[in-house]
């Protein structure tokens, strides 16, 4: 992807001095900025602000159930309804649950181990080798999940359509340990892909060497769109019944990036006998969920269009912290043939490609001049991008005075890996 220019070696002498000279003068200014983690800004969470207040006294959902009370292990019917929309499952397959929908796919992963999945033989924990397919960039968290329970991740490489579907559709039909694949269909974390109506079907009619085979529908940024064209994306739950597959899909999302994050309610959705599945699972480990939490989303976000209007007033604060990205990107770097970087239609993150051999280094810099970013290699699993070349920039949380710096400093840092890289292979050529 980056188009090398090839500097004569004065003109490169030039660039590094430039560079270094930038580099110290950033490093003299003693910053302390964080662009780590996909976090709501406090603005953002002010949106919600009147959560705070409710449900104001109320204590009944719609069907007259006292929400302070134990039960209702599905969770409020007229929540699931304004999410059943919005993530593509009809309300009787959806549950509305705890406050993470991480700790829902942490659930799903231990009840597969620890008990038998409907269409499984087995439990997975009683199988020689489990492995699901990584798409990368991803999800550090994911990754995170396998390698806690022991699962062996399989890299795949993303397009501007999702997952590489010839290399999933290979590994998933001739491996009967292959049990899943990670995916973040819309706006995906890092890269903000929006995977395309064909990879969609593709994923739903594939053949697995699993029969247990699951699909973690990974719906994080379901309504959070950054332009005037919200990207739609096919429905994955209704392709797998259609293919004959209906047990395939484990479709998750939350509020946490709408309301509160760690303080919203969470989404499962799935065939019935999945749904099912998990209610058997989560009886024995709840008595029900925070039903007043749930009522106060449904006072506060009234209906889908509620939740669409709402997350245009996020877009108008996270907007021009992306355009700034941009315009700084495209400002320090564009035309060096030192970086690319991804320009997401939504979603929290862009996707910094540095040369390769030099992500390591752009992050180690940036700290020592007090930029902290997440570790390079983070975006792959076990931490390990073979060509340690990318970087996930979170722009949401610093205000956008501090991204602004942040940015301006990433690119020093950029500039002075690149070109000294650039000098060393220079170095050896002659
Ligand atoms: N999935 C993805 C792709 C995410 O980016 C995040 C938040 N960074 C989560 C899940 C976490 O969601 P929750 O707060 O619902 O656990």
């Amino acid at each position: 992807m980056t188009t090398e220019l090839s500097p004569d070696a004065p003109a490169l002498d030039g660039l590094l001095e430039q560079a270094r000279k930038e580099y110290e003068e950033l490093a003299a200014r003693g910053l302390s900025l964080d662009l780590t983690r996909g976090k709501p800004a406090p603005e953002q969470l002010d949106l919600s602000e009147e959560l705070l207040g409710l449900p104001g006294g109320r204590h009944t959902s719609a069907d007259g159930t006292d929400v302070r009370n134990y039960g209702g292990l599905q969770g409020l019917p007229e929540l699931r309804e304004i999410f059943a929309e919005l993530l593509q499952v009809p309300a009787a397959q959806l549950l509305a649950l705890g406050n993470s929908s991480l700790e829902l796919m942490h659930d799903c992963l231990v009840h597969a181990l620890l008990g038998v999945l409907p269409g499984a033989t087995s439990r997975w924990v009683d199988q020689e080798r489990v492995a699901f397919l990584c798409p990368v960039p991803g999800y550090d968290r994911h990754f995170a999940l396998c390698e806690r329970f022991g699962i062996d991740m399989i890299p795949v490489p993303m397009t501007a359509d999702g997952p590489d579907m010839d290399e999933v559709e290979r590994l998933a039909a001739e491996n009967p340990a292959v049990k899943g694949i990670w995916c973040v269909p819309k706006y995906s974390n890092p890269d903000g892909v929006v995977y395309s109506d064909e990879t969609v079907a593709r994923l739903a009619r594939m053949e697995t060497a699993a029969p247990d085979f699951r699909i973690f529908w990974d719906n994080a940024y379901a309504a959070h769109h950054l332009t005037d064209e919200p990207a739609e994306i096919a429905d994955l739950l209704g392709a797998c019944a259609e293919a004959g597959n209906p047990d395939r899909a484990f479709v998750f999302g939350s509020t946490s990036k709408i309301t509160a994050a760690g303080a919203g309610v969470a989404f499962f959705g799935s065939s019935p006998a999945n749904v099912k599945w998990l209610l058997a699972n989560n009886q024995k480990r709840s008595i029900g969920p925070d039903k007043i939490n749930q009522l106060r989303h449904v006072l506060f976000l009234r209906d889908a269009d509620g939740v669409r209007a709402h997350m245009e007033r996020q877009r108008a604060l996270l907007q021009p912290k992306f355009e700034a990205v941009a315009r700084i990107l495209d400002a320090e770097l564009g035309g060096t043939g030192l970086a690319t970087w991804t320009s997401p239609k939504g979603g929290y993150f862009v996707t910094l490609q540095v040369p390769d051999g030099c992500a390591k280094d752009v992050v180690r810099r940036a700290a020592e001049a007090g930029i902290v970013l997440t570790p390079a290699g983070a975006t792959h699993p076990y931490g390990d991008d073979p060509r340690d070349a990318v970087i996930r920039v979170a722009p949401s949380y610093p205000s956008l005075a501090e991204l602004e710096q942040a940015m301006h400093g990433l690119t020093v840092c950029v500039r002075l890996a690149g070109y000294e890289q650039r000098e060393r292979e220079q170095r050896e050529r002659q």
